[in-house]
């Protein structure tokens, strides 16, 4: 019987409960064998009575001591049942199940888990999970699965519907590592891994189990990354962009470039150049000179005759990068559009016009970009900005706007090879690792909540000079379950006190565009001194006025987070501050802290991060568009994921093609088909 039948046919399940399996996403039989419990409860330790403990739950074996009593109230009908092991008597109790007193002979020997409890003067389990002591046992007296739920479908339902699918199906789920590789790597078998994860015969096996699964699930992801990556670099019909005279583009700029930004625009030139897909990432710290390459392959693709395509994560960030490009080409007949999901219909349809009767070489946008109604006259060249904020479907559906454009991805958080590896692992990856000459470090001081005010003091003289700051708060209002700092406190406050006679703004996640990007403006062009902000800003924006980075409640940011919130300033002559207020004195909060004062490198505080507090940190990880794994955890399965990158990589290395992979081989094609778009594995 094949996995792929509808659950109904499950012993145990039928058209109705098939229905509220189906909210749990359960459809197929293979579905519900890959439905893993989120948690277990250890019963397989069992008591006797006499060692029982009030207060706790345990597990005891025990026969029926004598009839059901049954005691009725308005409301109740509670159902009392005895039962006893030779060294003490505990009474059962069951609520408005009058029909449960009918399981039971007085007699029987029955494995009980519950909490036990002292009420009434009498030792009881309220709704304990019971089962013969000689049946197969599935709620007590073993390592217990906890499955998700969905109201009217109980953990004893869903368990013993579990136990019937492995019973029945087990032996069609097929096992796609060769035997060889099982044992090289120490890995437990498919279905005793299947069978262990939902039933585990004991601690170990149930350890073994986890790891054979999110062993899978990271392996499968991480090859499939890989091979899309090699079959893009062998994939033969992107556009060959011919070379392009960039002195009128270098000598237009006020800098030179930089050795780092020189040797990745010439990765960037050599994949343009050839008739391959080009699909590159390009990570740089924050202020390493990004955009300004991204614009030099913009300009290769343009005098090629392509349009080029700009996407990025927010609205402040793709008008950011209009402006910016408008002043990089403004001696130039590059013409550049912009595009938000915020026009008016005319505008909207004038600038998709532009788009569609390629007036607009360089089009600029949010989201907007991807939706159906864009139409490219000849787009030859994508550009996300912020990548992490976007998913793979996304970039896929820029993509399709042309016809096998080039691709580059930028992104300012660094992120530990490891992680890039799963992240960005169908990319190419360059690294702009230097910053343009003659910036100054910023300065950057942890200090307690009690020096709050003397930040505060020193942020109005900078404001005093004719400079800007930023104030960072983990909330936007006030609540009473967190206790933090909320934007709109601090600018109260910072308005009727610190900064009287300065112009304070307010910006958050939660106002409406159009106010948002009025208040960036007036940043942007001085009319206003101080920003309050959420960390809407934290990504990308510019003003290289702004001196002084405040950030409240620093320790409930991740490092990689206040990273990039002190990227916001230090982007001019000027020397800049960045002052961490710590509202906690945890030894934890203040080794993290230690390391923005001691260090400017991202990656190397990417790193730390990383090792302190895991991979959820890494800026946007959560949003990262990844396929949802099933049980393996970027958070906690970090050392799997190294484990397997090395597997993926040796394996790829001995056997490229997978010849003799074949179950593997079938697996990827099956599974990840549209992924692979059958262009590889041929
Ligand atoms: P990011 O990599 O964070 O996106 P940007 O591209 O915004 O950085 O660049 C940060 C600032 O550095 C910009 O003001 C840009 O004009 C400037 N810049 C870029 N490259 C150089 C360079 N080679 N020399 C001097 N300044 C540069
Ligand atoms: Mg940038």
């Amino acid at each position: 019987m094949p996995l792929n039948i509808d659950v109904q046919y499950v012993k145990g399940v039928g058209p109705k409960r098939a229905r509220l399996l189906k909210k749990l996403g359960i459809n197929t039989v293979e579905d519900l064998l890959f439905y893993f419990p989120k948690d277990y409860e250890n019963r397989s330790e069992i008591l006797k009575i006499e060692d029982l403990k009030v207060g706790e739950k345990q597990t005891f074996r025990a026969y029926i001591a004598g009839s059901a009593r049954e005691i009725k109230t308005s409301r109740l009908v509670i159902t009392k049942i005895p039962v006893k092991d030779g060294t003490g008597a505990v009474e059962l109790v069951w609520y408005n199940q009058p029909y449960i007193k009918n399981n039971f002979k007085i007699g029987e020997e029955y494995i009980i888990s519950g909490k036990l409890q002292f009420k009434y003067g009498q030792l009881m389990i309220e709704n304990p999970a019971i089962e013969k002591s000689d049946d197969v046992k599935l709620n007590t007296g073993r390592i217990v699965p906890i499955y998700g739920l969905t109201e009217g479908l109980s953990q004893n339902t869903i368990r013993k519907i579990m136990f019937n699918a492995l019973k029945d199906y087990i032996g069609e789920i097929e096992e796609f590592f060769e035997e060889n590789y099982l044992k090289e790597k120490g890995l437990m078998d498919i279905k005793e891994a299947i069978i262990n994860i939902n039933f585990p015969e004991s601690q170990l096996h149930l350890q073994k189990a986890k790891y054979r699964l999110k062993y899978q699930e990271l392996f499968l992801l991480q090859l499939t990354l890989f091979l899309i990556k090699k079959s893009i670099k062998n994939f033969k019909n992107g556009i060959k962009f011919e070379k392009v005279d960039l002195k009128p583009f270098l000598e237009a700029l006020p800098f030179k470039l930089t050795v780092a930004q020189v040797k990745v625009l010439k990765e960037i030139i050599s994949d343009m150049a050839s008739h391959k897909v080009m699909n590159r990432l390009v990570q740089g710290d924050v202020g390493s000179g990004k955009t300004v390459v991204a614009a030099c392959s913009m300009y290769i693709a343009v005098k090629n005759g392509y349009q080029v395509a700009m996407m990025a994560p927010t609205e402040i960030l793709a008008k950011q990068h209009y402006q910016t490009l408008k002043e990089i080409f403004k001696g130039s007949d590059i013409k550049i559009g912009f595009l938000s999901g915020g026009f008016s219909p005319s505008k909207k349809k004038e600038a998709l016009e532009k788009i569609k009767n390629g007036d607009y070489d360089i089009v600029v946008g949010t989201h907007a970009l991807i939706e159906d109604t864009v139409v490219f006259h000849k787009l030859g060249l994508c550009i996300t900005d912020e990548q992490h904020r976007f998913g793979v479907r996304q970039r896929a559906l820029l993509m399709q706007k042309g016809e096998n454009p080039d691709v580059l991805v930028m992104t300012a958080t660094p992120i530990p090879r490891t992680l890039a590896l799963i992240l960005y692992g169908d990319l190419d990856i360059s690294i702009i690792d230097q910053l343009p000459p003659g910036r100054k470090k910023v300065k950057t001081y942890v200090i307690p909540s009690s020096m709050r005010k003397k930040a505060y003091a020193f942020a109005m003289k900078e404001v005093k000079k004719g400079r800007q700051v930023y104030v960072v708060c983990p909330l936007i209002e006030e609540s009473d379950k967190v206790n933090a700092m909320s934007a709109e406190i601090v600018y109260e406050e910072i308005y009727k006190e610190a900064f009287k006679n300065a112009k304070v703004g307010l910006l958050h996640g939660k106002m409406p565009d159009s106010d948002k990007e009025k208040v960036m403006e007036d940043f942007v062009n001085g009319k206003i001194d101080i920003l309050v902000s959420t960390t809407v800003i934290e990504v990308g924006v510019n003003v290289p006025n702004a001196t002084v980075m405040i950030v409240e409640n620093a320790e409930r940011f991740g490092l990689a987070q206040l990273h990039q919130l002190r990227g916001r300033v230090g982007r001019s002559e000027f020397q800049s501050y960045c002052i961490l207020i710590a509202y906690s004195n945890s030894d934890v909060a203040k080794k993290r802290l230690r390391v923005m004062a001691e260090t400017s490198d991202g990656f190397k505080i990417a790193e730390k991060d990383l090792e302190i507090r895991g991979p959820g940190e890494i800026l946007g990880l959560r949003q990262h568009g990844l396929p949802e794994f099933k049980i393996a955890n970027l958070f906690e399965d970090i050392e799997i994921l190294k484990e397997v990158q090395k597997d993926v990589e040796e394996l790829l290395a001995k056997d490229p093609k997978l010849e003799g992979y074949s179950k593997l081989k079938n697996v990827l094609i099956n599974q990840f088909y549209q992924k692979l778009s059958g262009i590889i594995l041929n």
